[in-house]
């Protein structure tokens, strides 16, 4: 079972797969990115990743691509890899050009993929994780899933260095908005609550398909604002993501919450969400 890379319509070893120094991506994080999980053999809503990756590329006024050959070559490249549990990752740049901030759109977009195994389950997935919580420092467009993620990789490694799993970013007026790869929902009163969708948080596929299972189950939930206070006294809290998936979260700042074990909602949601990706 290979781990492969794709690179503007080739499919070859990962480590043989290199892109010009000038790329636009390389130079100045000019690319958007989707990451995609396989669950036995059935890549997880594939659609709402191209569509998202359609959406940013819009946002960002790249060139316009065919978003039916994007597909095919996710499909080509998880086929030819035959890894059952994978994950894949996809970034489009802006491709090479001479370095200037401006940019022309003249060359066609560059296309790169990898897939590689992902273990079976997360390994914070049975008994949760901590995190911290910090000031959210990112740019206001945090709806477009763009490779400039430095300030999510430092949070990320703060919350590392202090013995946390993330670290939850929480707005100047202490609204909480999402973890550095994932969002964040609460659980209040038997009520599923998460931001609403705003241009401060990513629309993330997972909390899309948790809010149907809500639905479909008759789970109370909604899409509101909600403060750090919310955050610490709430019954349960979950992070949610492609490979994240449901992740209890025990501690936050130190402080349990609840009786700083993984909630009953939490597990039921983690359940129904490893069956509508058809793990068995
Ligand atoms: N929020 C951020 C900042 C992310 O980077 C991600 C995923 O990468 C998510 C949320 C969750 O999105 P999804 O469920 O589509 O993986």
């Amino acid at each position: 079972m290979p781990e492969l890379a794709y690179l503007n319509g080739e499919i070859m070893p990962i480590e043989k797969a290199f892109v010009p120094i000038e790329d636009r991506g390389y130079q100045f994080g000019d690319a958007v990115y989707e990451y995609i999980a396989s669950h036995d053999g059935k890549m997880f809503f594939v659609d709402d990743h191209i569509s998202r990756l359609e959406r940013s590329m819009k946002e960002l006024s790249f060139p316009k691509v065919s978003l039916k050959t994007v597909k095919s070559a996710v499909e080509k490249l998880f086929k030819e890899s035959q890894i059952k549990r994978a994950g894949i990752y996809i970034q489009i740049s802006r491709a090479v050009d001479q370095r200037n901030h401006a940019f022309s759109n003249k060359e066609p977009v560059q296309i790169v993929m990898t897939v590689r195994a992902l273990p079976e389950k997360h390994i914070h997935a049975k008994d949760g994780a901590a995190a911290i919580t910090m000031e959210d420092y990112r740019w206001d467009r945090c709806d477009i899933k763009t490779v400039q993620l430095l300030p999510n990789i430092l949070s990320k490694q703060k919350a590392v260095d202090k013995g946390a799993y993330d670290t939850i970013f929480i707005s100047k007026e202490k609204i909480v908005r999402e973890a550095t790869s994932s969002n964040v929902f609460i659980i209040k009163n038997g009520s599923v609550v998460t931001h609403p969708l705003t241009n401060n948080i990513l629309p993330g596929i997972t909390r899309k398909v948790i809010l149907e299972i809500c639905q479909n189950k008759n789970i109370p939930f909604e899409e509101r604002f909600f403060s750090l206070t919310d955050l610490y006294d709430a019954d349960e809290v979950f992070l949610s993501g492609t490979t994240t998936e449901v992740l209890p979260i025990i501690s936050i700042d130190n402080k349990a919450i609840a009786d700083g074990k993984p909630g009953k909602l939490t597990k039921i949601l983690y359940g129904e969400l490893r069956l509508r990706a058809g793990v068995k």
